[in-house]
């Protein structure tokens, strides 16, 4: 079989047009499709009969050969444009070079598609069923394509694509489903990594854009077809492909891929849902996702109590060298979950040791506000109201009105939930602060009983208007109340 390589000169007219039949015939299709004494009676009467035309300017061309032993008629057969004629065909031009390479490409569709078919007519369990003649549609869009070779193997109806330019992703995902939705499978052929006519870089992009479109549509798959695989095939009786494809690793917290191959027979592929693969590449790829989201989640986790970070901003800032595939979309409502049960539970843990040191010896018996002032050095980052400067003696009573008991005294039985009230409608310092005492009564879980107890009633009704101080045990009573709750679980 000949080969066109790109050493080949371009000839004058690339394409024609047979009047006849009013289609295109390439000067590749002449020398291969027709018969020594066809072309002999084109040679003699085409002026006479002006079937063929120029593509280009459609004056009628004269037919001639030259003797070429690798031709398959010894001859390579060729178009000139008769001598009075000006035509932009007669030089070299950029639409005749692009047309040029076209009609190669199309002929080594042809080639590969011959190659392929017979191949396939000497194997056992293969049975073809058209060759680029047969529709194929569609049960549910009633969509149709056209495939290249259209064969039946062990009981499946097999749609064999050969890809060897660039298309667009959307017409290979459409003719995907149009034989996945007919329960039929789909092995696309597509050519080496590099492309056949040109080094061009352009082109190789395209060829490497389209082969990812394809093994993308097919689970990261895509084949390769030679001589000599059809060669082996007919040896060992089985149809032999290359199997290219993408291969995912984990390397550095990260999936890397490449692209591997190997020569297998078809009988050893997977046949699923449309799809004839070696590798399920994307089920790989998802497992791996799933194995590093995994490892992410502990090395946040492992994050979270070592670094105790100020805020989920800075706490993703952290996970982020750790978790390299962290993706916001998919994971940043579990790293808030996390974060924001572990911020809870910190709160609480504040909480319940804010409880304790108003119920220690060093509050209780000296009245001591080192801890505060730690605590409130340390909690700056965060809005709680807790400020080394806050009066201390208010936040105790809040506390207490709220129901949490202090001392063996200061407890529930001994109504300091009430007493802790009074102070604020008769002690000079604390009255600034009554409204707090207010909310406390409400909130506390004892509340009702503070409101009905004739010792709040009476000073209740005898309220004076009064100069509210608002600082920030404000903030730190709403902190204080809020989720997660202390005084309210205290009770359960
Ligand atoms: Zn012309």
């Amino acid at each position: 079989m000949n080969s066109w390589s790109s050493t080949t000169k371009i000839p004058q007219i690339p394409i024609v047009i047979d009047s006849k039949t009013n289609e295109h015939v390439s000067i590749i299709g002449m020398n291969y499709l027709y018969a020594k004494d066809e072309l002999a009676y084109v040679r003699l009467n085409n002026l006479r009969e002006q079937r063929f035309r120029c593509y280009r300017c459609k004056h009628v061309v004269i037919l001639s050969c030259r003797s070429d032993p690798d031709s398959l008629h010894g001859h390579y057969y060729f178009f000139r444009h008769t001598p009075d004629v000006q035509c932009e065909w007669r030089y070299d031009s950029p639409s005749k070079a692009e047309i040029y390479q076209g009609v190669q490409e199309g002929f080594r569709h042809y080639e590969l598609k011959q190659l392929i078919a017979n191949t396939l007519n000497q194997l056992n369990g293969w049975t073809i069923i058209s060759i680029d003649k047969k529709f194929v549609y569609s049960p549910k869009t009633n969509e149709r394509t056209k495939p290249d070779l259209l064969a039946t193997f062990g009981g499946k109806e097999i749609a064999i694509e050969i890809q060897l330019r660039g298309e667009s992703p959307l017409r290979i995902l459409k003719r995907h489903e149009i034989h996945k939705e007919r329960e039929a499978y789909i092995l696309w052929v597509t050519s080496n990594s590099r492309g056949h006519t040109s080094d061009d870089e352009n082109e190789s992009i395209d060829f490497r854009q389209v082969h990812k479109d394809i093994a993308y549509s097919n689970r990261g798959n895509r084949y390769i077809f030679t001589k000599e695989l059809a060669a082996e095939s007919v040896k060992r009786g089985k149809f032999i492909l290359t199997a290219v494809y993408e291969y995912p690793e984990i390397n550095d917290k990260a999936i890397k891929t490449s692209w591997q191959s190997i020569n297998v027979p078809v009988d050893d592929l997977t046949f699923d849902s449309g799809n004839i693969y070696f590798v399920d590449s994307v089920k790989l790829q998802a497992v791996l996702r799933d194995r590093l989201r995994s490892e992410g989640l502990l090395s946040a986790k492992k994050l979270l109590t070592t670094k105790r970070p100020d805020s989920f901003e800075n706490f993703q800032m952290l996970v982020k060298p750790v978790w390299p595939t962290f993706d916001k979309d998919e994971d940043i409502l579990r790293l808030k979950s996390m974060y924001d049960e572990d911020f809870n539970e910190r709160q609480l843990k504040l909480k319940k040791s804010i409880v304790r040191y108003f119920q220690s010896a060093s509050w209780r018996t000296r009245m001591d506000g080192k801890w505060w002032k730690n605590t409130a050095l340390a909690v700056s980052a965060h809005n709680f109201g807790i400020k080394s400067e806050s009066d201390l003696r208010i936040v105790e009573k809040i506390i207490l009105i709220l129901g949490i008991p202090l001392s063996e005294h200061l407890c529930i039985d001994h109504k300091s939930h009430i007493r802790a009230c009074h102070y604020f409608f008769d002690s000079k310092s604390f009255i600034p602060y009554r409204h707090l005492c207010k909310a406390a009564m409400i909130e506390s879980v004892h509340g009702t009983e503070i409101l009905l107890h004739p010792t709040i009633t009476s000073r209740i009704e005898k309220e004076s208007k009064i100069v509210v101080k608002s600082d920030d045990l404000d903030r730190f009573y709403e902190w204080f109340i809020s989720a997660p709750n202390l005084h309210k679980s205290l009770l359960q």
